[in-house]
This record gives structure tokens, C-alpha cells and sequence, in this order.
């Protein structure tokens, strides 16, 4: 028997799964000193009057996890969420445990926070409490282009069908993404679950996803994966959720 010639076999499967095909784009990363308003993980976020935002459950200053200026993305991506800085910040103070009090893995914890400030937001430049976590700040300094499709669950759903050996395939990793990325197919860990608008009830738009321990030093869980999507309707609607396994 010949041995299976994987690059062929993922060609072809790629080429069946084509109608399904997203464009994701991957964070290039630089660990330096950046401008307040750039497109980071970790580090000095853009703050408003009311200073850093404290974790609703311990009180502490909450760790920024990211932040990315519409102007930083790449300019296929149309300015996903909107025009703006989206900040994601998230309790990782260790002297706590907000994670497990507030359920962090669900939307709407007391533990996260996630809002988009106007690009003309004056920068607060005055900061007396800042986490007591450590993380290096990284600066975005591009976009890698990728080429992503769903995972089986979702394949499923879109009435695809998989040999076995295929879904063996897909769940070697090969997709979706599994790193940090804007756009494309979200990486599930435990099956589908987008989230639902507080307001419309309508399923949201993912827009973005982090990974444990890639540009943040940060595990959700047991190496979990998180999720931000934003209602394209309500655009203040966001909502972070991770599961692990
Ligand atoms: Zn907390
Ligand atoms: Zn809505």
C-alpha cells in the first residue's frame, strides 16, 4: 500500500470545504514599549476618567488582555466591530478567585469587562492603580493572513458530510486556527456556543479569539479557548466566553 500523501489529501478536502472558507488574520507580535491608543496584549491599555477598571468581585485593577485600535487591523477585515478601541480586561489577580466565583468562562461576568472606546477618547495619563500581574506588553505589528474553516461540530450543522477519516483530519488541528486571531472560524473546544445579544437575542458575531498561554501568559482553565463577539446590531452588546476540556 502506498503511504497517503497528506499535503494532497488536505488539498482536497480544503477544495470540498471551499464554500466554507474565511479569511482569519493572525496577530505578529513585538514585546516593546507602545502607544497608548496601538493594538497590544497586556500592558498600558487607553483608560478614561474613571481610571483602570477594577474587577466587580475583588476590587482590584483587572489585567488588559487585549486591545485593538480599527485602525491596526488589517483592511480586508472591514473594521469588524466598528470604528474604535476594543479592550477586553480580565481579572488574573492571584490573591482571588474571581474566576471561579463569577464564572469567567460565561458572558457578562463581573470579572471581565469588554468595551469599545471612540478612537478621540483623551488618554488619562494620570494612573495610580495599576494589576498587580506582570504581563509583557506586545505590541501588533501586523496581520498574517490565513485561510480557515469550521470545525466538524459546525461542519455537521451545515449539513457537510465527513468521512471518518476526514473528521480524524480537521481534529488533528488543521482547522480552525487554534492560536490568536481576528476573524475566521472560532476554535471550539467543547462545541459550538456562540453567544446571544442581551437585547435582540440574536447569535453574535465572533470577532476574535485568544488561546491559553499564546500572547498571554494567562491558561484559561485546562488550556481553554476564548471567544469576543459583538452584536452586529448593538454594537456595545460584547461578550467573552471561553471553555476548556
Ligand atoms: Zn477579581
Ligand atoms: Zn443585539
Amino acid at each position: 500500500m502506498s503511504e497517503i500523501d497528506w499535503e494532497k489529501y488536505w488539498e482536497e478536502l480544503k477544495s470540498k470545504l471551499s464554500p466554507y472558507r474565511k479569511i482569519a488574520w493572525e496577530p505578529q507580535t513585538q514585546e516593546q514599549v507602545t502607544e497608548i491608543s496601538d493594538s497590544k496584549f497586556c500592558g498600558m491599555p487607553l483608560l478614561t476618567a474613571e481610571g483602570w477598571p477594577e474587577c466587580g468581585n475583588c476590587n482590584e485593577p483587572m489585567q488588559l488582555f487585549v486591545q485593538l485600535n480599527s485602525k491596526d487591523l488589517p483592511e480586508a477585515s472591514n473594521t469588524p466591530f466598528g470604528d474604535g478601541i476594543l479592550q477586553v480586561f480580565y481579572c488574573a489577580n492571584e490573591n482571588s478567585s474571581c474566576e471561579a466565583d463569577c464564572d469567567t468562562w460565561a458572558a457578562n461576568s463581573k470579572a471581565t469587562l469588554l468595551r469599545i472606546l471612540p478612537l478621540n477618547t483623551p488618554a488619562q495619563t494620570e494612573v495610580t492603580l495599576i494589576p498587580s500581574s506582570d504581563y509583557p506588553e506586545l505590541k501588533i505589528t501586523g496581520w498574517e493572513e490565513l485561510e480557515d474553516y469550521p470545525d466538524t461540530f459546525e461542519l455537521e450543522e451545515l449539513g457537510v458530510e465527513l468521512s471518518e477519516d476526514e473528521e480524524d483530519f480537521l481534529c488533528e488541528d488543521e482547522a480552525p486556527f487554534s492560536g490568536e486571531k481576528l476573524l475566521g472560524w472560532p476554535h471550539w473546544v467543547q462545541g459550538i456556543e456562540y453567544q446571544s445579544c442581551k437585547i435582540c437575542n440574536k447569535q453574535m458575531q465572533f470577532i476574535f479569539q485568544i488561546d491559553s498561554s499564546g500572547n498571554i501568559p494567562y491558561m484559561f482553565g485546562d488550556s481553554g479557548c476564548a471567544h469576543i463577539s459583538q452584536c452586529t446590531e448593538h454594537k456595545e452588546q460584547l461578550a467573552m466566553a471561553w471553555a476548556c476540556c
